[in-house]
């Protein structure tokens, strides 16, 4: 199979090797609070430190980065050609950690829900969030039955 990425894809997973993942969290947090949640953000009390904390709902939601998080089956997900063992051992790692977080946080009670950032792109945004809050408020209903 032919490995060929447009110039836009490779822009993308350069800037998510760089590590700019901070402004996929803002734009969550930000439509949220538009519709009224209020949460705590990376609250180092919870396993995994969870980008967004909603208290009210039991709920975490984890904001990653298709690279680093390696978002499987996404087209923003390639496996680095240079150093492909480090980066082999790397996002590896980062998804053994991510599953622990997870386990721990669902023993706990929190009910965990992940957005990916290519769910972020200005096309999809609108649906995303719709479901997201779908998924806050069911779990809402659940705790109050
Ligand atoms: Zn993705």
């Amino acid at each position: 199979m032919a490995d060929v990425h447009s110039p836009e894809i490779r822009r993308y997973n350069m800037s998510q090797i760089k590590g700019k993942g901070t402004k996929s969290e803002e734009l969550v947090r930000k439509y949220l609070f538009s519709k009224g949640f209020r949460y705590r953000k990376n609250d180092a009390r919870l396993p995994g430190k969870p980008d967004i904390v909603l208290p009210k709902y039991k709920t975490v939601i984890f904001v990653n980065g298709c690279f680093w998080h390696k978002h499987e089956g996404c087209k923003y997900f390639i496996w680095p050609k240079n150093n492909a063992e480090f980066w082999k051992r790397k996002i590896s790692a980062n998804v053994e950690r991510d599953s622990r977080n997870y386990e721990q946080l669902l023993q706990l009670g929190w009910n965990v829900l992940i957005v990916w950032e290519c769910e972020l792109k200005k096309d999809v945004f609108q649906e995303t969030m719709g479901t997201l809050i779908q998924k806050i408020n069911q779990k809402a209903l659940s705790i109050d039955t």
